[in-house]
């Protein structure tokens, strides 16, 4: 947590622009982009990853999916990926929870 870069964006510290925020989640675009359209979903808790979440996790988890659905759909996305990487052997740079959501069309 203490040097978590997704709880430092959360708290504002860095003045990330959120296209989305609530209770549990905001939502950014990822600063190096690897398609036209590459945002994360990101929980406000500090979860390491989904291999160390708890099973009470699970509604934050589901929210997540949610909260990428709404987005997508709020900018017009005709299709898109997401995508979750868990450890460091599956391409896990930030351990804190988040979805890529990322589409070949721009939005
Ligand atoms: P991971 O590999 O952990 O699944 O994905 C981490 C993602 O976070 C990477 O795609 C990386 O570009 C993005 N990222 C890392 N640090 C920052 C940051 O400070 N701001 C933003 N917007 N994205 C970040
Ligand atoms: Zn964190």
């Amino acid at each position: 947590m203490g040097d978590c870069v997704f709880c430092k964006i959360i708290a504002g510290e860095f003045g990330t622009e959120f296209l989305y925020e609530d209770d549990l989640c905001v939502i950014f675009k990822d600063m190096a982009p690897k398609a036209p359209t590459h945002l994360l979903i990101v929980s406000k808790k500090h979860i390491v990853s989904i291999a160390e979440m708890d099973d009470s996790d699970e509604v934050i988890v589901a929210h997540l999916i949610s909260c990428a659905r709404d987005v997508a759909k709020s900018i017009g996305l005709r299709g898109y990926n997401l995508q979750i990487n868990v450890g460091k052997d599956g391409g896990q740079e930030v351990f804190h929870l988040h979805i890529h959501l990322m589409s070949k069309f721009n939005s």
